[in-house]
């Protein structure tokens, strides 16, 4: 039988698909790019947001629609966090959670002999260790994903996350170094650390932090970049940020999550920092890497924010200076604590907000890439566009057009930049 998978949402979920991916190719089954060709149809959802999930059901309404015999699977984060709701929601065939993925196929196997609809999700325990998983390919040829932390502890205010991934778990250094060999040995040359709470990697083990996983990723011969998916302001001390500066395989990128520049926000928000201490962070990650890029995100428009907190968020936002910024507008979550706040802030002025931060943010990101120009920097080429110019990255991330003939897939390559072309910069191979 021939399935497809589509992914909604982060780099852990890409991640996660990628091991459904293999499992159902180890037990036969064949992929099929195409959901309107495919047997069995499994969607890995999202639901950081309400839009989030209105995608999914909208998607798996079309996929009934579209492919009206295929066995459709939903699993990930949604039914994982609002479980009693689904039965009543969904269209689906299956549905599971994030959890066990390796009963995927006895699930598929179970439907197709008794064709009856199958509920099973496995809610998390605590306690529980890291699932262990790893992946020996990607769909990327140059940058494989590699999920060496699951969960988060924090509760944000606005976040159901926490619920729908359960407690801080650890991949060992040990499990990490080998999938980041068995990927090398493929031909990857670059590998991205990802989790939930990236930051709060090696708080259930005791002892090691997200400094002792770059260490083992880098010494892997093959690896040549390691980059950091994103990053919460927790446990990013001076002395983590001096280990991780020491590393030359580490990519001067940092997604560095924000929400707001607004301490009294923050404090509604339950995040545990102060916008002093993120720049004290920002600073420190600045003085141990050069020409480093900082990027973000950002929310608008959280429950009791007033025209004033709005500015200082803006304020500090240009004062950090980030390189990109995802700006987003606050939108209500069922579940969780700033859901019942009774100040929301109208649609109007999220809207409004949202419109700011995105103009200021833009002349951001191009005062960034201007400063690139001139630079001599180390290229990792990607593919081809449509366009006819090649593209790749550098090492903090700023994508590069190149023009050549040749094929310069997966390899690195120095390019001086030399004008700034929409979100990235053109340059020329010396
Ligand atoms: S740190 Fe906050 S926003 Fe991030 S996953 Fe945890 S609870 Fe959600």
């Amino acid at each position: 039988m021939k399935f497809s998978i589509i992914t909604l949402g982060c780099k852990v979920n890409q991640y996660e698909s990628q091991i459904m991916r293999e499992t159902m190719l180890a037990e036969g089954f064949e992929h099929e790019p195409q959901y309107r060709n495919a047997d069995i149809v499994i969607v890995n959802s999202c639901t950081v947001t309400s839009v989030s999930d209105s995608k999914a059901f909208k998607l798996m309404r079309r996929i009934k629609r579209e492919n009206p015999d295929c066995i459709t699977v939903l699993t990930g984060c949604m039914p994982q966090a609002f479980p009693d709701e689904l039965e009543n929601l969904m269209s689906a065939d299956i549905i599971t959670g994030n959890k066990r993925r390796g009963d995927l196929v006895p699930l598929i196997n179970e439907y197709i002999n008794e064709r009856k609809r199958l509920v099973r999700i496995n809610p998390h325990e605590d306690g529980a260790g890291f699932e262990s998983m790893s992946i020996s390919g990607f769909n990327e040829r140059t940058r494989a994903f590699v999920k060496i932390e699951d969960g988060c502890n924090r509760f944000c205010s606005y976040c159901i996350i926490p619920y729908a991934r359960g407690r801080v778990r650890s991949k060992s250094l040990s499990d990490i170094e080998a999938e980041l060999k068995a990927l090398a040995n493929s031909g990857y040359r670059e590998a991205v650390l990802v989790g939930i709470n990236l930051s709060a990697y090696g708080n259930d083990i005791g002892g090691i932090n997200i400094a002792d996983a770059v260490e083992v990723a880098c010494s892997v011969s093959g690896i040549e970049r390691v980059r950091l998916g994103s990053l919460e302001p927790e446990r990013m001390d001076a002395e983590t940020i001096r280990r991780l500066s020491v590393q030359p395989k580490l990519c001067p990128q940092f997604h560095l999550s924000l929400q707001s520049g607004c301490d009294q926000t923050l404090k509604r928000m339950n995040r545990h920092y102060s916008s002093e201490e993120y720049m004290t962070i920002v600073d420190n990650l600045r003085k141990h890497f050069d020409n480093c890029s900082i990027t973000t995100d950002v929310m608008v428009g959280f429950p009791g924010e007033t025209e004033e907190e709005f500015s200082r968020s803006l304020e500090f936002v240009k004062r950090v200076g980030f390189a990109r910024v995802h700006t987003f507008a606050y939108s209500r979550r069922p579940g969780t604590a700033a859901d019942r706040a009774e100040n929301q802030v109208d649609k109007r002025d999220k809207d409004k907000r949202s419109k700011i931060m995105i103009e200021k943010t833009e002349k951001l990101r191009h005062s960034f890439l201007k400063a690139q120009l001139g630079r001599v920097e180390p290229v990792l080429f990607e593919a081809r566009r449509q366009d006819g110019l090649f593209e790749g990255y550098t090492k903090n991330y700023t994508q590069v057009y190149v023009k050549t003939d040749e094929d310069i897939s997966n390899r690195l390559l120095d390019v001086r930049l030399n004008e700034v072309m929409g979100q990235g910069c053109r340059g020329d191979i010396v």
